[in-house]
């Protein structure tokens, strides 16, 4: 990784955008305390900039069994149990399509027992994916605080959890919201998350996608995470540090690189669809982004939440994710979960 970055350093523009020089001192925050982007940033960012000056300059990627590029799959799991605005929401699109059976069973699911949550759904996504010779990752929650509302307990979702890992999915952290600037909070959600799984846990994404360059990296690092995936955009799609491959992000202050993986959010469902017109729009983002990355042999990183799965006003979104997977997987794309690009990378680098 030295090389890379002695590389990236020799061109300023490029080591300044790679480094994201600009969030050191933001001017300004948004509700969240996220670095704002305003429009040109974003614009900019539709194009991988940094990607395309390394392979320029002689970076080649391989993947396993000759696969030209990766596609990354991972779920937030944010909720577990319908909120009653998500219950109405599904109820009423059920009735729009004279559904009335689902309909009911959006409203009334409860009475049947809290196993069966439309929103534990878990091995339906993974069935889905296994269609496609897909994997993924699944981030939970373990932090007991949250902004919204209270979420679920990891322990009542213990044979959700046994089944990701024994299919050979990815459980990874979703890093509370108000836990992001706190290393002694995130040790003890990876704690209690890797209490439930039995075994270590390696990858983390934000919840909200709170993160501040480059504290939350050192904070990961220093956490014991191999990888992260919160690096992205909250409210647009694309390449926040020109980047559509894995990297090793580097501390300005302290003048040295992060002994941890960043796999970039690229697409978040939410931000996808919150900038699309139409579904036809959302898809025209989604293959352009995907085309860009695959002709620098890249990885691209998806986030679909899994509570889109599981309710009937988010039918679109899961119709756009599996037109992407079609779509990847006939492109001959490796669609896998972070810890295996996680693994990949860190091997071959
Ligand atoms: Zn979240």
């Amino acid at each position: 990784m030295r090389v890379m970055h002695e590389l990236l350093k020799q061109n300023p523009e490029i080591w300044n955008l790679f480094t994201r020089k600009e969030e050191y001192s933001p001017e300004k925050l948004d509700e969240h305390d996220r670095f704002f982007s305003d429009d040109s940033d974003l614009k900019r960012a539709l194009e991988p900039a940094v990607s395309r000056y390394l392979v320029e300059h002689g970076l080649e990627v391989e993947f396993p069994e000759n696969k030209t590029f990766a596609v990354c799959l991972t779920h937030d799991v944010d909720d577990i149990y319908p909120p009653l605005s998500h219950s109405l929401l599904s109820s009423v699109h059920c009735l729009k399509n004279l559904n009335f059976e689902g309909s009911v069973s959006q409203l009334l699911w409860k009475l049947r027992g809290k196993e069966h949550s439309p929103y534990l759904n878990l091995s339906e996504i993974m069935d889905l994916e296994a269609s496609y010779g897909a994997k993924s990752s699944f981030y939970f929650i373990a932090a007991e605080a949250d902004p919204i509302r209270f979420r679920y307990n990891l322990e009542d979702i213990g044979h959700s959890i046994g089944e990701v890992s024994d299919r050979g999915w990815e459980s990874g952290l979703h890093g509370g919201y108000y836990s992001y600037d706190n290393s002694a909070a995130i040790k003890s959600e990876k704690k209690r998350l890797e209490a439930v799984l039995g075994k270590k846990v390696k990858g983390f994404r934000n919840h909200y996608l709170r993160f501040k360059t480059p504290d939350s990296w050192e904070i990961l690092a220093n956490s014991g995470f191999k990888y992260d995936s919160t690096f992205g955009y909250s409210k647009s799609v694309g390449f926040r540090n020109g980047m559509c491959h894995p990297f090793r992000p580097y501390n300005l202050k302290e003048g040295r690189e992060i002994e941890i993986l960043e796999i970039p959010l690229v697409i978040m469902d939410v931000a996808l669809f919150a900038n699309s017109k139409s579904f036809e729009e959302a898809w025209e983002y989604t293959k352009n982004l995907i085309d860009t990355t695959a002709r620098l042999n890249g990885v691209i990183t998806l986030l679909w939440h899994n509570f889109v799965f599981g309710c009937s006003f988010r039918n679109d979104w899961v119709k756009l994710y599996e037109k992407t997977l079609q779509y990847c997987s006939e492109r001959g794309a490796w669609i896998t979960s972070g810890e295996e690009i996680y693994r990949w990378w860190e091997d071959r680098s």
